[in-house]
């Protein structure tokens, strides 16, 4: 079949990649979006509450083996430090460690390195270089620049796959967007583990990445240096007091969100295709949807 993909982001890569037996064109607009500027955290206990969704464990599995088979250069195993610094959280995190027993806890993480006086939710998981892994799925697909206005551009293809993230077709329905905003600056001291609390801080090559969602009201997705800096530095500074935000830079990009956080694989028509709705979760849950989406293409 010649087979239409609207959107080179997690969702289209890999639906692509699954496709290979078909002949698969991808299109996309060229725009910043939010599986290139992702942080790259990958692990099960997503959310402020580290609630396991019961799709978690497999989906996690899957998102494994299928970086490790297409770009095993852009993935780390790391432990992630859910770090509790406030009794709702201290109440959420041992209810997940009592629950789960892979979640292992901590009563005081500056054992582990320079982090705080707190308690934490050690879990297992991955920090994936989201740039590298797009790119290297990319050079074994056939990407086109090109912002697909109207689906009746792709008249010739015989199935469209919609995996276009916040853009909206009439053909699909309308999802909810989150604006999602993060800083990047220099930063050269030594975390032995990624933390993920209110906010998250990875450190890649000596450069901080640090981020939250906040913005749950979308306006427009023009990154925007002054909110984030303002959202983002008191949780820096409750983690690292003493140390400054260097010169930083900010990415911002949409988050696509479904009332039940699930992101959505389904026929919408004989023709059409829908693999959107990631929300937060994109590297979690890109590869098992992608698979459902494609056994219902067949
Ligand atoms: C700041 C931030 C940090 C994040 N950090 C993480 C993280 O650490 N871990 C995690 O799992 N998730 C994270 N996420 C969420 C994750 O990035 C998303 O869930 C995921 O990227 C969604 O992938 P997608 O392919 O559905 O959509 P997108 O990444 O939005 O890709 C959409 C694609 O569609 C194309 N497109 C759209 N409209 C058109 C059109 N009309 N014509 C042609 N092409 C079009 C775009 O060019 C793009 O290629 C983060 C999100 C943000 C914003």
């Amino acid at each position: 079949m010649r087979i239409a993909i609207i959107g080179a982001g997690f969702a289209g890569c890999a639906i692509g990649s699954l496709l290979k037996e078909h002949e698969v064109t991808l299109f996309e607009d060229g725009l910043p979006h939010a599986s290139n500027i992702a942080a790259g955290l990958l692990h099960k206990f997503v959310g402020q509450h580290a609630k396991k969704n019961p799709l978690a464990d497999e989906a996690y599995k899957t998102t494994l083996d299928f970086i490790e088979e297409h770009a095993p250069q852009a993935l780390k195993k790391e432990k992630i430090l859910r770090l509790a610094y406030e009794p709702d959280q201290i109440i959420d995190f041992k209810l997940a460690h009592q629950t789960y027993p892979e979640a292992e806890w901590i009563d005081d993480v500056s054992t582990l390195g320079p982090y705080p006086k707190v308690p934490a939710l050690i879990v297992e998981g991955a920090i994936v270089d989201c740039p590298l892994y797009l790119s290297t799925l990319k050079k074994k697909l056939n990407v086109v620049l090109r912002k697909i206005e109207n689906l009746n551009e792709l008249k010739e293809f015989d199935k469209i796959i919609l995996a276009c993230g916040p853009t909206h077709f009439p053909e699909s329905p309308k999802l909810n967007t989150v604006k999602g905003q993060l800083l990047e600056f220099p930063f050269n001291y030594e975390l032995p583990y990624p933390i993920n609390s209110k906010a998250y801080l990875i450190i890649h090559n000596n450069k901080a990445v640090l981020g939250s969602t906040f913005e749950h009201t979308y306006i427009d997705n023009t990154p925007d240096f002054k909110t984030a800096f303002n959202e983002l530095n008191p949780h820096f500074k409750r983690a690292f007091p003493h140390l400054e935000i260097g010169e930083a830079v900010v990415k911002s990009a949409l988050r696509v969100t479904t009332p039940n956080r699930l992101p959505i694989a389904k026929k919408l028509d004989e023709k059409t295709y829908l693999l959107r709705g990631f929300g937060a979760r994109g590297l979690l849950y890109h590869v098992y949807f992608a698979k459902k989406l494609f056994n219902l293409i067949g």
